[in-house]
């Protein structure tokens, strides 16, 4: 794993080539795009340079088998992820052209959650999931579980394998976090001190073990657990701060909270505004590119939108990151 000076300027080159490969397109449709693009880039960029950052670091993007992922975008174009909401992704590009968009962006480390929705799938998507970190060192190594009987043996390797972060997802997943089959998995993760990004909030549908109830029993028995509440908890965001109130480790992830989207559909209210500033060493940048039906851009301006000041921009966008996950 090669340090941030090292990820940064293959980065920037990896960055130079997607970006000239990009403005090379001879249709008018791709000039658009491109002109876009550019455009984006440099607002991106002038948003970490303005706050003093090397970069970004965001948690919580999605990098996944293609046959997997191809379904996730066509569970999206169908209209299944939120009731009444258009859902048109806004980055469906090549894998390497998202990579090397995020390195244009500046963005440092970025992860590569996957998730099963069902038994079998975990393990086969921790090796894709390895593969892609070993072909991709700015990558954060991701992987992920479900309940099943196997599920202590293959979190095990992954931890073995150099896993910084898991993912769950209580909601697409259906599945109790307290399941018994979970408990080893659970105490693993703790032991080791490696988080998880668990998408526990009712948001943008909720499912049967969603919300702050079943994922504080095992905070309760698991304390040392380092859990990250993706979504900032949406839309139970005055709960899940209180949990992070009362657990030193868990944290929150920004992932689409306060963009005009999620404003439409699950609004944060202004009165919790001070305490999320009071969370500000616990709050962590996460987006949920490619599948946002937004720019990325958008992301980081709701972030500013909220107004709590440059130390907590810089905290939440790089520095909490860098220091949880020893980058
Ligand atoms: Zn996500």
């Amino acid at each position: 794993m090669p340090d941030l000076d090292d990820a940064g300027s293959s980065a920037r080159a990896a960055a130079d080539t997607g970006l000239a490969a990009d403005t090379g397109r001879a249709a008018d449709t791709g000039r658009a795009a491109d002109t876009g693009l550019a455009a984006e880039t440099a607002a991106v960029t002038t948003f970490w340079r303005k706050l003093g950052l090397p970069g970004l670091v965001d948690v919580h993007t999605h990098f996944m088998p293609p046959s997997v992922l191809t379904k996730v975008w066509a569970f999206f174009d169908d209209g299944h992820a939120a009731v009444g909401q258009d859902w048109p992704i806004a980055y469906r590009q090549p894998e390497q052209e998202r990579i090397a968009l995020l390195r244009a962006f500046g963005v440092r480390r970025f992860s590569a959650l996957s998730y099963p929705h069902k038994a079998g799938m975990a393990s086969w998507l921790n090796s894709w999931a390895a593969d892609f970190a070993a072909r991709t060192p700015d990558a954060l190594h991701s992987a992920t579980f479900f309940p099943e009987p196997d599920a202590a043996a293959y979190v095990a390797k992954a931890i073995g394998d150099g896993t910084l972060l898991f993912k769950a997802h209580l909601q697409v997943g259906g599945y109790d976090p307290r399941d018994e089959l979970l408990e080893p998995v659970w105490g693993q993760l703790a032991a080791a001190g490696v988080p998880v990004i668990v998408h526990c909030g009712s948001g943008p549908v909720p499912g049967p073990y969603t919300g702050p109830g079943p994922i504080s029993e095992v905070l309760g028995r698991h304390p040392r657990l380092t859990v990250i509440i993706a979504h900032l908890g949406t839309p139970e965001y005055g709960e899940f701060l209180a949990l992070a109130q009362r657990h030193p480790g868990v944290y929150l992830d920004t992932t689409m909270a306060c963009t005009d989207f999620m404003e439409r559909l699950a609004p944060f209210p202004p009165r919790l505004r001070s305490r999320l500033a009071a969370a500000g060493d616990r709050v962590l940048l996460g987006t949920d590119f490619p599948n946002i039906p937004y720019r990325y851009l958008e992301q980081l301006q709701a972030l500013e939108r909220l107004d709590l000041g440059a130390a907590w921009l810089r905290a939440v966008c790089y520095d909490n990151a860098v220091r949880l996950l020893r980058l």
